[in-house]
Parts: structure tokens; C-alpha cells; sequence
């Protein structure tokens, strides 16, 4: 098996300006993640970041990250509109996958691949039960039926999505709201799993359930063999037909 190449990217921009979210991810949320993923040998993982030259994927990078992992905040402005296109040409005509985490719900990447918005009503940290609504799904596996974050940023409905192909998981927070907080989308050749626990005050990448999501989701969105290789233009057609004779 060859090993899926992983990037994640990160704004990281809270964690030097907040001495408290310093705290909990001394070298950026992104290397907790990495952290975690590096346990398994099957991947191989980068990081990127906004202030890096072209803004932490030029072309080398991107076009060969299999699944890319985004997490933004405070600049989603700052990102580049090329860079967009590229990402969105990237999952869409070429399959690669895509795992947009917490406030990336209002990034500019997501919203172009989704079509919405990403719009939601939020409000103070408070405990979140993430309930587990497709146990049999790839990305629930080794997830109980429930689990608690004693701590994360409120996130309310409604969200401003279209309706995901697959809900995988749910959430309910202690003042009453709800929210669709784990989210499959099929988009064109590309897999995007939207999750969103990882408020960066919080300590949801300490989580061994969040981080056990986030790596059953780097599989699930990993590009099918067949995908990189469709082309954007029907020049098979006669090919095919002639050769079946039809
Ligand atoms: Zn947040």
C-alpha cells in the first residue's frame, strides 16, 4: 500500500498572538493533529501554514497531497483566490480529499466547494455531547455511541449547508442547541468531511475520539486509484465506443 500523502494547513495565527491558546498548542493546533497522525506509518504528513511562501501550497505541495486538512479562522479573507481555484480544481476534478475542521465552516474553500455560505449561529464554550449517528460508517469506526468534550465553542443550527450526503455525527450542547457537527459531501471526483470540534481555545486536538474522527476521515477522503486519472474532456468516447463496437 502506498502511503496517503496528508497536509494540513492552518492559519496559524491565534496560536502566536494568544499566550493562553500557546498554551495548549505550542507549536500550532496543526502539529497536534500531525502528532497524531504521524503514529501511523501508512501516512505521510506535512505541514502548511498562511504566512509560509505561496501561502503554504505551491503547486509541488498541492498537487501531491492526497487528503488536505484546513483549519482557519480570523484571515480567511487573506487567502488568495488563485489559491482557491487551485484547491477546488484539486478535490473536484482530481479527487482530492478535503477535511475543512471547526471555523473553516467560513472559508473560502469550503464555501466555493459546498455552494453555501457555511453560515451558523454560535456562542459561549460549553460541554458538547458529539453523538455517533452512523455507527456503520467508515469515519465512525472505534467511536463509541456517544462522547463528551467538557469544553467547545457553541455551534448552532441552523447551518447553512446543503444537506450533507451522509450525516456521520451530531452534537448537542449544554444550553440546548444542536448541531449537524460531522458532515460527508461528495463533490465531483473529491470526498469532504466537515468537522466541528476544534475551537482553538478548547482542547478538542487533544482528544483521542476527535483525533481517531480525524484520521478515519483522512482514509474515508483519501482519492480512489481511479480518480486522478479521469480527464475533464470526453476525448475517450470514440475510443471506448469503437472498441465495443457500438
Ligand atoms: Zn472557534
Amino acid at each position: 500500500m502506498s502511503k496517503i500523502n496528508v497536509t494540513i494547513w492552518n492559519e496559524f495565527t491565534h496560536e502566536k498572538q494568544n499566550e493562553y491558546v500557546k498554551s495548549i498548542y505550542p507549536d500550532g493546533l496543526h502539529a497536534a493533529i500531525k502528532k497524531h497522525l504521524d503514529t501511523d506509518e501508512n501516512l505521510n504528513v506535512r505541514l502548511a501554514a498562511l504566512d509560509d511562501p505561496h501561502q503554504g501550497l505551491p503547486d509541488d505541495v498541492l498537487n501531491s497531497t492526497d487528503v488536505l486538512l484546513w483549519w482557519g479562522h480570523m484571515r480567511h479573507g487573506d487567502v488568495s483566490d488563485d489559491l482557491v481555484a487551485r484547491i477546488r480544481r484539486r478535490i473536484i476534478s482530481e479527487g482530492m480529499g478535503f477535511i475543512p475542521l471547526h471555523s473553516a465552516h467560513a472559508s473560502k474553500i469550503f464555501c466555493s466547494v459546498i455552494g453555501t455560505d457555511g453560515a451558523l449561529s454560535w456562542g459561549d464554550d460549553q460541554p458538547e455531547i458529539v453523538w455517533n449517528l452512523l455507527p456503520s460508517h467508515p469515519i465512525a469506526s472505534g467511536i463509541p455511541d456517544h462522547f463528551v468534550l467538557e469544553l467547545e465553542e457553541l455551534y448552532g443550527e441552523p447551518f447553512n449547508i446543503p444537506q450533507p450526503d451522509e450525516l456521520v455525527f451530531a452534537s448537542w450542547f449544554k444550553n440546548g442547541n444542536i448541531f449537524r457537527s460531522g458532515c460527508c459531501f461528495y463533490r465531483g471526483l473529491g470526498k469532504v468531511f466537515y468537522f466541528q470540534p476544534g475551537h482553538e481555545s478548547c482542547r478538542s486536538f487533544h482528544n483521542p475520539y476527535v483525533l481517531k474522527i480525524i484520521s478515519n476521515a483522512v482514509y474515508w477522503t483519501a482519492p480512489n486509484k481511479f480518480g486522478v486519472n479521469v480527464p475533464t474532456s470526453c476525448p475517450w468516447i470514440p475510443s471506448v465506443t469503437e472498441k465495443h463496437g457500438i
